[in-house]
């Protein structure tokens, strides 16, 4: 699924919406539904969307396993919703907007117990890059946060499964694009991509991957155990 042409209120590349479903339905682990949560806040259709997904998520969340979504699903129930309906608490509340002054998104500080970027342990992950490491969980599922100096170049890697990057902050550009604040990149096995960090304004970024990354060079291989990615 690819949203990447279409613009909405600054968010360019929007996160697929089988994994709205599957947050609405509560059946993502702990470190996926922080980091879709995160995503909707910044998201100005969030409510409308998390209503729709609750609509039609446990329907099709209790059928045949191995049934796939119609990759429209979502966004054909969107067009039919003109309000919410009165009166109706939704399962799982969109998050509250994200708001310009603050780095972290509300889901994130929630989880976190923090309120600032600087609050948390950062430690070096490479020239002009730091990190931390949040949370690990089935699967060799890692949350992390990336934050790096303008103008950085981030090897080129790929994934042995799938690999989340949200923008809390700045910009980088990659073969798919340019991802911004509150934009989201899904890379798969299959893909390798480096990353530029944009001039003028750190970046950082929350990003989720199972297990280890694969970098490409043997020179970025080499520094892997020590930044424990
Ligand atoms: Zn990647």
């Amino acid at each position: 699924m690819c949203a990447a042409t279409v613009e909405h209120n600054g968010i360019t590349h929007r996160l697929g919406d089988e994994w709205i479903m599957e947050y609405a339905a509560g059946t993502l682990s702990e470190g996926e539904a922080v980091l879709v949560a995160s995503h909707m806040s910044y998201r100005p259709d969030a409510a409308r969307t998390m209503e729709a997904a609750e609509a039609i998520g446990g329907s099709l969340l209790e059928g045949e396993t191995g049934t796939a979504m119609a990759p429209d699903a979502l966004a054909s129930v969107l067009s039919r919703i003109d309000e919410p309906a009165p009166g109706k608490q939704p399962v799982r509340p969109a998050p509250p907007p994200a708001t310009t002054d603050r780095v972290l998104p509300a889901p994130l500080r929630e989880w976190l117990g923090v309120d600032d970027v600087e609050d948390l342990n950062w430690s070096f992950m490479g020239p002009g890059m730091k990190k931390v490491m949040l949370w690990r969980g089935p699967g060799d599922q890692r949350v992390w946060m990336l934050r790096a100096r303008p103008g950085t170049e981030i090897p080129v890697h790929g994934h042995r499964g799938t690999e989340l990057t949200l923008v809390l902050k700045g910009a980088f550009k990659d073969p798919h694009g340019r991802f911004a604040r509150g934009d989201i990149e899904e890379k798969n096995e299959a893909d390798m991509h480096g990353l530029t960090i944009e001039e003028g304004e750190e970046c950082i970024c929350l990003a989720l991957t199972e297990g280890p990354i694969r970098l490409k060079s043997v020179a970025a291989r080499l520094i892997q155990p020590f930044i424990g990615l």
